[in-house]
């Protein structure tokens, strides 16, 4: 796409005509004031309010949109930007080099530099305009009462709600440290009810599509009346204006000043911890004036830091709803347990461990750092009973396995940090296999530990960390499973 400056107004120009400009080359880019007796397209309205799309995204007219362009309902911003001679995605905030390529594009004529980071969203390239909304907001009239939900919270849930709501309505950022099984979804829901009566437009964003597609039928019960939208890579609610919207943290890409709320659930977790492009999506999707709530387990170092030191706002859930504390872990040292593995056989303590798990018939999951090593240990574990499995994130068939180790139809499962969060089994053990290695950070060693003793029925589980040397993170994970269950005890949530 090519652009002309006509008379202070920017015009789109389909035809690579001399005179006519890549978006970027503008020094700047006139927003025409709003005419109020234009007749806009109301459709258009409900795709573009709180957005930011490409003309890709948008099944109208060139024509129609230069002409709501003309009358103020619509605002254009650069795809790409420069600081200097450097550019950085404005969708996405990337500013590193390595991010950008170029290509002969055929849309401008000229070769163009693009971002590759945010590329799954669409092409952002030196001639891609970002579209937005600039005209009044869509009328979402709801009914008077917009909650279902009846349930009851816990003691330590009813703080944390309390503490949603007053962010919620007071445009404040407050993080919810909630423990592994807390029950962190309906201390949303007082908030989430006292934002859309006033008139708020809310967001729960989370970094996994499991969430995403976990969360919808959970709240499409709590708020029957509400119309959802559920946002992931492929979903169809994509250009509804809704109320309430619950999305992957990539999609919020597509936002802009949208929201007067966002919940963000599992902050801690890949890919948001890694990615700050998705950091920046969710400080764009936000309104200027908003509130922010962010939901964990497992804050990481400098959160927890900022929590103790008064520097940032949060309210724990130390306990579980069944009032038990949580299962602390057990370390075991185990010697060197990858060479045990080469000669295909299990460290000894690990051995045991399992066998009495099998012939209690008391389900368990094995935690492995990697891959190949889990599936050196497989044969291995199966001559003790042939229906064991393993697990991994690539795996086609995870989910059947998931659902067999839910159905009881396989007595231990074997898996990557795949099934460190997000996975419910009633009753079972953990362990880990090599908890030393990297890969299971404080966070992640937390929430393993987190995957027992869920349940009302069977509050107490064992979590074992085999190790050939115990690490600062298992002691950090421990220190901190230990803190929480003290302070459940301090504020008597957790029955002695
Ligand atoms: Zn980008
Ligand atoms: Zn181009």
């Amino acid at each position: 796409m090519r652009f002309r400056l006509v008379n202070g107004r920017l015009m789109f120009e389909k035809n690579f005509l001399e005179g006519s400009q890549k978006i970027s080359q503008l020094t700047e880019i006139p927003q025409p004031p709003l005419n109020p007796s234009f007749q806009f397209n109301s459709e258009l309205q409900h795709y573009l309010s709180g957005k930011q799309l490409l003309l890709d995204d948008l099944p109208y007219l060139l024509d129609e949109i230069q002409a709501h362009y003309d009358n103020g309902f619509i605002t254009i911003r650069k795809g790409i930007d420069y600081e200097g001679k450097k550019p950085f995605c404005v969708r996405c905030g990337k500013k590193d080099l390595q991010w950008f390529g170029t290509y002969p594009c055929a849309r401008c004529g000229d070769t163009c530099i693009y971002c590759r980071k945010c590329l799954m969203m669409g092409r952002i390239s030196e001639c891609t305009p970002l579209i937005g909304w600039n005209g009044p907001v869509p009328d979402t009239t709801l009914p008077p009462k917009v909650m279902a939900w009846q349930g009851t919270l816990s003691e330590g849930q009813k703080e944390a709600s309390d503490r949603v709501s007053y962010a919620i309505l007071h445009n404040k950022e407050w993080l919810i440290w909630a423990v592994c099984g807390a029950g962190k979804t309906e201390v949303l829901f007082a908030g989430i009810e006292a934002g859309l009566a006033a008139n708020k437009r809310l967001c729960i964003a989370t970094p996994r599509t499991d969430v995403v597609l976990e969360l919808t039928p959970r709240l499409k019960a709590a708020f029957p009346d509400i119309e959802i939208a559920s946002l992931y890579g492929g979903s169809e609610d994509r250009h509804k204006f809704v109320p309430l919207t619950i999305a992957t943290t990539h999609q919020l890409l597509r936002f802009y000043r949208a929201f007067d709320a966002i919940i963000l659930d599992e902050v801690d977790a890949f890919p948001y911890t890694v990615d700050e492009s998705l950091q920046h999506a969710a400080i764009q999707a936000r309104k200027p004036e908003s509130a922010m709530v962010y939901l964990t387990a497992t804050p990481n170092a400098k959160w927890q830091k900022e929590c103790f030191s008064g520097k940032r706002a949060f309210t724990t859930i130390p306990a579980r709803f069944h009032r038990r504390p949580l299962p602390v872990p057990e370390f075991e040292w185990c010697g060197n347990w990858q060479k045990q593995l080469q000669k295909n056989k299990l460290p000894p303590n690990v051995h045991k461990w399992i066998k009495k798990r099998l012939d209690n018939g008391k389900q368990a999951l094995v935690f492995f750092p990697h891959i190949p090593l889990m599936e050196n240990a497989l044969p291995i574990l199966r001559q003790l009973a042939p229906n064991i499995e393993a697990v991994h994130a690539e795996d086609p068939e995870r989910k059947a396995k998931v659902q067999k180790m839910r159905s009881k139809e396989i007595p231990l499962l074997l898996t990557t940090t795949i099934l460190e969060r997000g996975v419910t089994f009633p009753n079972i053990d953990v362990a880990v296999l090599g908890s030393e290695d990297d890969i299971f950070i404080e966070s992640a060693l937390v929430q393993i530990a987190g995957r027992a003793g869920r349940s009302k029925d069977h509050p107490d589980g064992v979590v074992t960390f085999f190790h050939y040397g115990k690490t600062e993170a298992m002691l950090k994970a421990r220190r901190q499973i230990v803190l929480m269950n003290r302070e459940g005890v301090k504020r008597g949530l957790i029955d002695v």
